[in-house]
This record gives C-alpha cells, sequence and structure tokens, in this order.
C-alpha cells in the first residue's frame, strides 16, 4: 500500500512524510476517527514508506525487495494485532493464531469494518478482544532485532479491545520501545482506549475523507457516473465504508427487483421449466441474500397493493413505480393477504434453514395459484 493508494487524507500523508524527512518520527502514533476514512490505509502506507529502501519524494517507491513484501503484507519486520475470539481449549491463542484470515481481508482492501472481520472470524456472538497472551508475542516481536529493514512496525487495530492485562504488560515497551521502532495504533473509540495507553501515543485524528478524492475513488472503482457518486459522497460522511454499503444496497436493491419481476411473470404465466430453473438460481445466493430478496418482495406486494388501492408510491424508485403502473392490478384484495402469508412462510423456513431450492419452487407455485384471482 503506497500513499498514493490511500484515499485522499493529503494533510496527513504529508504530515507522516515530513516527519520521517526532518527525521522526527514518533516510536508511537494513535490514528483515530469514524470507521472506513483510511487510518489503516494511512497506517500501513507510512509503514511501507519507513521501510521502502529507494524513496521517492514523497511516496514508497513500490518494487524495491522491502515494498514487494509490504504490498502483499508479508514484510518480516511487519507485525499486526487485532481482536480475536478465545475457545477453551485455545485460551493461549494470540492475534498470529488469526493471522491466516486476517492477511488476505486486509490485503483485498485496508478499508474494513468490525463486522467484516468478525464475520470472517465467525466470532457469532463471541466477544473479540486483544487478551493478555498478546502481551507476551508483542514483547517478543518487539525485542527481536529488525529482519531486513531499517523499521520495525507493530500496528494495533482496535486497542479499544485490548484487556487490561495486556495493556499493563505493554505499557513498557510502547513508552521506551527499542531504537528504530514504531507503533501504530488504529482505533475507532478513542475515548475507549485506557488513558495510560492513549498517553504513550502521539494522536493524529484523522477526518472524513474530502468529497472530491472519494467521489474520484468510487467512480474508478465501481465504474459509476460522477453524478451517481456525488449522490453517494453526500450521504457518506466521508466513509469510504459508507459509500460501499451504500453502493452495495442499491445493487441489492436493483438485483432483488429484477428477480421479483421474473418471478411473477413465471408465475403469471404458469411455466413450471423455467420456474424450477429460478428456485435453483436463488437457492445459490447466501441466505441472508434469499431473506434479502424475500423481505423485498414483502415489501413490493404490499406497496402494489398500496399503489392499487390509492396509487400512493412513496417508497417506490421512478423504476419500481414504471413496473406498478402495470403490475399493482395483480395484487388486490382478493389475493394480497395470501400473497403475504406465502411469502413470510418462505422466510421463515429459509430462516429455519429448509432446503431453499424447495422452498422458492413451493412459493413460486403457491403464487401461481392466486396471482389470477
Ligand atoms: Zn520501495
Amino acid at each position: 500500500m503506497r500513499f498514493k493508494d490511500v484515499i485522499g487524507q493529503d494533510e496527513i500523508k504529508s504530515k507522516l512524510v515530513q516527519a520521517y524527512k526532518e527525521n522526527r518520527v514518533s516510536h508511537s502514533y494513535l490514528f483515530y476517527g469514524i470507521p472506513g476514512i483510511g487510518k489503516m490505509a494511512l497506517a500501513i502506507a507510512f509503514a511501507q514508506y519507513l521501510s521502502c529502501e529507494n524513496k521517492e519524494e514523497n511516496d514508497s517507491c513500490g518494487v524495491c525487495p522491502s515494498c514487494l513484501k509490504y504490498q502483499k503484507l508479508v514484510h518480516p519486520d511487519l507485525h499486526f494485532v487485532f481482536p480475536y475470539i478465545t475457545q477453551g481449549s485455545q485460551n493461549k491463542a494470540t492475534s498470529d493464531t488469526y493471522i491466516d484470515l486476517w492477511r488476505p481481508m486486509v490485503n483485498k482492501s485496508p478499508y474494513f469494518s468490525y463486522r467484516d472481520w468478525t464475520n470472517n472470524l465467525q466470532s457469532e456472538n463471541k466477544q473479540c478482544m486483544i487478551y493478555a497472551a498478546e502481551s507476551e508475542s508483542i514483547i517478543k516481536k518487539i525485542s527481536l532485532k529488525t529482519y531486513e529493514s531499517d523499521y520495525k512496525v507493530m500496528i494495533i487495530w482496535l486497542p479499544e479491545k485490548m484487556n487490561t492485562e495486556c495493556a499493563n504488560k505493554i505499557l513498557k515497551i510502547l513508552e521506551e520501545p527499542p531504537l528504530n521502532t514504531v507503533f501504530l495504533l488504529v482505533s475507532n473509540n478513542r475515548e475507549d482506549i485506557l488513558p495510560t495507553i492513549q498517553s504513550r501515543t502521539q494522536p493524529i485524528k484523522v477526518l472524513g475523507i474530502a468529497d472530491e478524492p472519494l467521489k474520484q475513488a468510487l467512480v474508478e472503482k465501481y465504474g459509476i457516473s460522477g453524478e451517481e457518486a456525488n449522490d453517494v459522497v453526500k450521504i457518506s460522511n466521508g466513509s469510504f465504508l459508507e459509500a460501499r454499503q451504500q453502493l452495495e444496497h442499491d445493487e441489492e436493491n436493483e438485483f432483488n427487483f429484477e428477480n421479483f419481476i421474473s418471478l411473477m411473470r413465471l408465475c403469471y404465466s404458469k411455466n413450471i421449466a423455467d420456474t424450477l430453473e429460478f428456485a435453483k438460481n436463488i437457492s445459490k445466493l447466501s441466505r441472508e441474500r434469499q431473506k434479502s430478496f424475500l423481505n423485498y418482495c414483502l415489501i413490493m406486494v404490499r406497496e402494489n397493493f398500496a399503489f392499487n388501492a390509492n396509487r400512493n408510491t412513496a417508497y417506490l424508485t421512478r423504476e419500481e413505480e414504471n413496473f406498478s403502473e402495470k403490475f399493482a392490478r395483480f395484487i388486490n384484495e382478493r389475493n394480497a393477504n395470501d400473497f403475504m402469508t406465502i411469502l413470510n412462510t418462505a422466510y421463515y423456513q429459509i430462516e429455519r434453514n429448509g432446503n431453499s431450492e424447495i422452498i422458492f419452487a413451493d412459493t413460486a407455485f403457491n403464487i401461481m395459484r392466486i396471482i389470477r384471482k
């Protein structure tokens, strides 16, 4: 990750580069701010820059042996600490136990949420923390001499999740680490970090990404128009993550809309072969997406019933409204309740881990019976 790959945040980038050039790199920084604004990206880019063997004016080179290892996050002088779960027999677990889940996620994008991580861990409802065992591992790694680089860097993601025992054990090394060791703490909730840790770090407040670079990033990464990107930027609080969620939501909505139309057409035409194919395809989605689709169907049935009754289209998009102009008459007082019951039943069965392909086929056959009423 080079500075140029970090979206916006020019002021902080130059502040960090300047600190290096003036030979006043602190031994520990605390990047803090809301999720999705690039704190982790800045930390990795800074670490790569410090370690680069052939620095450009304001960035790492991206091609030296150190940079190549950094691009894959496998440089031996780069260490990560992050919250994780422990299991009964595994209470000696540390971040290293989960590094093979961590590295691919961060490599894919340093813009990730806490939820992205806990999903990866499949932690379900278990508490994710940085446990006491981590302190030994931190001290050991920091005490070893650097392997290849002038700098040894330890990135601690979400220090607010570090338990007190672990924090107390690393206070000393955080205050006086060996020469050329840099701690980069990356926090979403600065106020939850133990004061003893906070006071040993130099805070860097990271603000939301400015509109223009965020817009450019969205246009580049998602191939949307500048106008569309502007709309998303407006409601994203300068957070790339929020923007991404917004776009994914739009995408999901679009997908659900198209499939709702297909399903209704199949049911109306009583095309059995294609209906079975449809059920098969929908069943390949994740269960969350299947539920999202059924939920969308429920909303569409409700809205079309309302549209049919009083032309109220407050909750429909322009495209949905165009579709409803013709479709709404199929949802009426004779079948609206049955529609809801059929879809609710399907939702319930999907939630209970029933066989999706059978459930969606059944649902379609049930709709066939009532759609012409
Ligand atoms: Zn380099």
